[in-house]
């Protein structure tokens, strides 16, 4: 067996596991963990330190997910948005394909809690469905492999899914998003990156949320990924009691770039029910931004957005640096909350206004 899926194996499932450990209190686990699965891979598991940390709080259960009952189960209308099973096309050239329901982990803030490690209708034929689709609409260029984490699916079956979507002509881009690298490392072995890296152009996101998952294993399996030319970038929740601290925020962000991996979004936390205990206010987000542009190098810097309830997509939010705007000038704020002027050009140099789609503030 390889050794991941043994590392896999032996991951901690049940509450007994945790109370030994902790003080924990297996009878909350339990009850929880029946509604809402739980897996900790024992590497993550060992990065607890006590009970309540930003890595617990990530893994473990807790009561106020099952107290959570009126959030909508599917806030982002994936399902609704879904032309063949576990298809989301949502944005003109790109898709969503789930290609199982099965995570190393279940994080306890999943957007995609409704179904991860709880139902089973992800099956070879679903997904053979939603490649034929993505080869009968010509307009999609970019697939993102997604799931529970396409991951969990062993290299032969991995690349018997990537070849197929490499040979539609019209597919230019495949994304993989997995939280592997962040909590069971071992999972990315050279046999993996060498399959993968036959079907270039692969990007691949993967999912930090606390400096202290950086640990020199997720840095050895990042810059493994990152040393077969794939691009790795970080999708990163902001959780309440987790990371909304602009330092903690801060740090997580220079621990990614050292090793090479390129911060990308930074997500408000969605509606989904069970995570309810999980969502800060909209400012901590911009809060975090105005910490991080201009006080640290750009590419350290990820967008933050808003994925819209009812299927509206990731919705980029900014701190309030356009301070007035018209047409003969824009009045800019700087990251230390300086005002600058920038002057627009005189009319006649303008090409045509009316091309430009014109922004209101
Ligand atoms: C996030 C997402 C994508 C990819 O969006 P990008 O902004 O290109 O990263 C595509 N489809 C769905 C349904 C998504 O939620
Ligand atoms: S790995 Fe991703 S899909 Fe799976 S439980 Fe965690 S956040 Fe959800």
């Amino acid at each position: 067996m390889e050794q991941w899926k043994a590392d896999l194996r032996n991951s901690v499932t049940r509450g007994e596991n945790i109370t030994q450990d902790f003080a924990g209190d297996r009878e909350e686990i339990e009850e929880v963990r029946a509604v809402y699965p739980m897996r900790i891979p024992r590497y993550y598991y060992n990065l607890i330190r006590e009970k309540g940390d930003p890595i617990w709080m990530q893994s473990v259960p807790s009561l106020a997910e099952l107290q959570d009952t009126d959030s909508p189960e599917d806030p982002l209308h994936e399902d609704e948005d879904s032309p063949v099973t576990r298809l989301t096309h949502r944005y003109p050239d790109r898709v969503l394909l789930l290609i199982t329901d099965r995570c190393p982990m279940y994080c306890r803030f999943c957007t995609r809690k409704r179904m991860v490690g709880r139902t089973s209708d992800i099956t070879e034929r679903t997904v053979t469905a939603g490649i034929e689709y993505i080869r009968a609409h010509t307009e999609i260029r970019d697939v993102l492999l997604s799931g529970g984490d396409p991951l969990m699916v062993g290299d032969e079956k991995l690349e018997s899914i990537i070849s197929r979507l490499r040979a539609i002509p019209h597919v230019e881009i495949i994304r993989i998003g997995t939280r592997f690298p962040c909590v069971l490392p071992s999972r990315i072995t050279d046999d993996l990156c060498n399959m993968l890296k036959k079907y270039h152009p692969i990007f691949l996101n993967t999912h930090f949320n606390h400096p202290r998952e950086i640990t020199p294993q997720s840095r050895e399996a990042c810059e493994r990924l990152v040393n077969a030319g794939i691009p790795v970038g970080c999708q990163t929740v902001l959780l309440k009691g987790v990371n909304d601290d602009p330092e903690i925020m801060k740090e997580l962000m220079h621990k990614l770039v050292m090793m090479r991996v390129r911060p990308y979004y930074l997500y408000q936390t969605d509606l989904t029910r069970g995570t309810n205990h999980f969502r800060t206010r909209v400012e901590a987000g911009l809060q975090m931004i105005q910490a991080l542009r201009g006080h640290t190098s750009g590419f350290a810097v990820p967008q933050f957005v808003i994925d819209a309830p009812g299927g509206g997509g990731k919705i980029p939010l900014m701190p309030e640096y356009v301070v007035a705007f018209d047409e003969k000038e824009i009045l800019l704020r700087n990251f230390e909350g300086r005002l600058y002027r920038y002057p627009q050009p005189a009319e006649e140099y303008v090409r045509d206004v009316r091309e430009i789609e014109v922004i209101n503030f």
